[in-house]
């Protein structure tokens, strides 16, 4: 077989964020001279080899896909490399919302916390307040696999697939997840999220969120949930569509109808992370924006107690810190960012709206004082204390 040193690389280009093989686009300059198709050796710097050919699938929202599938390897899972499931669901999505600053919403409890221990909790999705938000996600990708029922019942391996997506499997997965919101002053945010209003909303840069690789390395899904029904039913149409495309490409390398496990337990786990940043609509003014974490550690699951209930959670230690300091110009390398635990910043902490929140803003300075840390982050909400009043009332 040819062998051909390969560099490896990002290529803007074609958004290949790969650091182990060099990008898979025909013709180009961060790529392979390598007609598609005919496998060859790939040489790394450190002599290693891995045979490789130049595939190409159909994607429902980018067209023509290149990517690299290992020869040697039986599950294609690690060697499409370029990503799939997740860039179909984010060209879907398109974040309508992007406040520089994200918001996590916590009581006193919590904030301390928070800034002794540099990380939050994640809660496993079973027992998130409103169970009835992954009821409504499962919903909506019912629907959605209706369309395909056809096509799933083609073949005994989709079949499974189909039944894996439309049995409990899904339903009963544990992932943990994290809330933000896009608004730091919302006041349903605060009567559902920080003790009726007698919390605070930590601030933290949403940009490192977003371009941290590690936390994709780590399994961490992240986004601005997903109000409209019709995009959410969008997003589901194209995972399967993906699904399928990629399945009509593995069935062709193997001559033979295969799918490999891997491959369709990370279509499974999209499906599941999408399902959990879906809401209702009547939801749209929380403005959330939510980590799942979709790998973890089973030892580092922890229980607390609320109510009459055991509630499962995991910390966020190793996967991301929070640190009390807003750092001027802060720049990550890009070796930072594939390898180390990321760390945000807090660049505000808004005390929520309630009667005593001069005497709580007073409490969290002295805090900040106390750990050795500038007070100029703090800022009180301005929403009056009648329309937290007014609002429960109501109710
Ligand atoms: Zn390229």
């Amino acid at each position: 077989m040819i062998e051909i040193q390969v560099k490896p690389g990002k290529c803007d280009q074609h958004n290949h964020i790969c650091i182990d093989t060099p990008c898979p686009y025909p013709g180009c300059p961060n790529g392979v001279l390598i007609d598609d198709g005919v496998p060859f050796n790939a040489v790394a710097k450190n002599g290693f080899k891995y045979p490789l050919k130049r595939v190409s699938w159909e994607s429902p929202t980018r067209g023509e896909v290149y990517a690299w599938y290992e020869l040697a390897h039986d599950d294609p899972h690690d060697f499409l490399r370029c990503g799939t499931y997740r860039p179909e669901a984010f060209n879907v999505r398109q974040p309508e919302l992007d406040n520089p600053i994200i918001y996590h919403y916590t009581d006193q409890t919590g904030l301390e916390g928070i800034l002794n221990g540099s990380n939050l909790w994640m809660t496993d999705h079973r027992h998130l307040n409103d169970t009835g938000e992954v009821q409504f996600g499962l919903q909506q990708l019912q629907q959605v696999l209706a369309e395909f029922e056809d096509t799933f019942s083609s073949s005994e391996d989709l079949k499974k697939i189909y039944d894996l997506l439309s049995g409990e499997t899904i339903r009963f997965s544990p992932m943990y997840v994290t809330c933000f919101s896009n608004n730091g002053d919302n006041l349903t945010m605060w009567r559902s999220y920080a003790d009726e209003g007698k919390g605070f909303a930590i601030g933290l840069a949403r940009k490192t969120f977003i371009g941290a690789d590690y936390l994709e390395l780590k399994g961490v899904e992240r986004g601005t949930c997903v109000y409209a029904p019709e995009k959410q039913r969008q997003i589901f149409r194209t995972l399967i569509q993906t699904f399928l495309s990629l399945k009509k490409l593995f069935d062709q390398q193997h001559h033979a109808s295969f799918l490999p496990k891997r491959q369709a337990n990370e279509f499974l786990q999209e499906c599941l992370s999408s399902i959990l940043t879906m809401k209702h609509h009547a939801f749209a003014c929380e403005e959330e924006f939510r980590m799942v974490a979709t790998l973890y550690n089973q030892d580092n699951v922890k229980l607390r107690q609320s109510h009459d209930q055991q509630i499962p959670y995991i910390n966020t230690q190793g996967i991301f810190d929070i640190m009390p300091y807003p750092k001027e110009g802060t720049k990550f390398s890009r070796g930072e960012l594939l390898f180390s635990k990321p760390t945000f910043f807090i660049q505000e902490i808004v005390v929520g709206p309630n009667k005593d929140s001069v005497a709580m803003k007073g409490w969290l300075e002295e805090k900040l004082i106390e750990l050795g840390l500038e007070t100029t982050c703090v800022r009180q909400s301005t929403i009056p204390f009648n329309s937290l009043k007014g609002q429960r009332a109501s109710q």
